[in-house]
């Protein structure tokens, strides 16, 4: 089975998904990925740099996300609070019951990423 590439804060992103995104390349691109994690559960490798979501992303200059200080930080919390590490693979399923368990149940998103711009969208729900 094939192995894909995930932000590690990723994986809240997709959480809280809704078909909002920077253009309509992304929308179709995460529709795709979120449906794809669900139905195959497969292997993502958890890496800080750029990965199956933002290859269609216009923010994505060049291999680098525009933002890389703040979304790496970002990344660098959930790998803590997740109490796994850069470039380590699992099942999409352990990792988002990770994500949940770790962040989500405990409340913790404003801590991770309160800045995002989308963070309107993921308070919300
Ligand atoms: S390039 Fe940056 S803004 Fe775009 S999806 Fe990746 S991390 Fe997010």
């Amino acid at each position: 089975m094939s192995e894909y590439e995930l932000r590690p804060h990723h994986g809240l992103c997709i959480g809280f998904f809704g078909g909002k995104g920077y253009s309509d390349e992304f929308n179709r691109n995460m529709s795709y990925i979120v449906a794809m994690l669900k139905r195959n559960d497969p292997v993502v490798k958890l890496v800080k740099g750029t990965d199956v979501i933002c290859k269609a992303c216009p923010n994505n200059e060049d291999g680098a996300c525009v933002t890389q200080g703040k979304v790496t930080a970002y990344d660098e919390k959930v790998l803590e609070l997740c109490g796994l590490n850069d470039g380590d693979s699992l099942r999409w399923s352990r990792f988002s019951k990770l994500v949940d368990s770790r962040i989500l149940s405990e409340n913790k998103l404003e801590e991770v990423c309160g800045d995002c711009s989308w963070n309107y969208i993921c308070s919300k729900l």
